[in-house]
């Protein structure tokens, strides 16, 4: 499929099937490559787009080879949305895109039970996908600890900075592992977004849609 082509790989192949996605959409097309390969990805891309399954796939494609074996409170993927109802549809897609190949996921968000959450997140997770408030909050309770986190996310970068997020954003990626791997997806590109992406990203390639 045209999936293979761009380097996804085996059972992600039969689950990215399942889900009816037969052909790569554009996004996917440009980001998936540079980022299997290894590059921070820096991607202009609307809702809608198919962005989410062009990190996830990368990302998945990585941790199914890692085994089960994860430190207490830790996630290895952490994935930041702006808002509750776009997290709740990221963790679908990841379900969805890893079904029956044991990853497993979380969400962090405001507005619902801490405890539960933190209880999800104590074995550590997979990927773990959060709104930027709430995270900070278990992050400065030492109920999660980034410091093994490998892959971060920030999806929908405009829309977090013009909620007020962008501190948080940044205290977040300066608590994930510093040799890590981040994407960045933004519906617009203002200079307070390239400035975040310069302090956060490493030579990340541009990708637009
Ligand atoms: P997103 O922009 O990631 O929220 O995706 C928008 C919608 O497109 C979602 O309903 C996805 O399930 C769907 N989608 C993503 N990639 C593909 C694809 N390659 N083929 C068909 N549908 C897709």
């Amino acid at each position: 499929t045209g999936f293979a082509k761009l380097g996804i790989t085996g059972p992600l192949l039969k689950t990215t099937a399942a889900a009816g996605f037969d052909a790569p959409k554009p996004v996917q097309e440009k980001a998936i490559p540079p980022h299997l390969a290894g590059h921070d990805v820096l991607g202009v891309a609307q809702t809608g787009s198919g962005k989410t399954a062009a990190f996830a796939l990368p990302i998945l494609t990585k941790i199914i080879g890692l085994g089960s074996k994860r430190s207490p409170k830790t996630a290895r993927a952490l994935i930041l949305a702006p808002t509750r109802e776009l997290a709740v549809q990221i963790e679908d897609t990841v379900k969805l895109l890893s079904k029956g190949l044991h990853i497993s996921t979380a969400l962090v968000l405001g507005g619902v039970s801490r405890g539960s959450q933190v209880k999800k997140i104590a074995p550590g997770v997979d990927v773990l996908v959060a709104t930027p408030g709430r995270l900070t909050d278990l992050v400065r309770e030492r109920d999660l600890n980034l410091s093994e986190t490998r892959w971060l996310v920030l999806d929908e970068a405009d829309r977090m900075l013009d909620m007020g997020f962008i501190n948080d954003v940044r205290r977040i990626a300066k608590a994930v592992h510093r040799d890590r791997q981040t994407a960045l997806f933004s519906a617009t590109m203002p200079a307070e977004i390239e400035e975040l992406a310069r302090g956060i990203m490493k030579d990340p390639v541009h990708i637009e849609v």
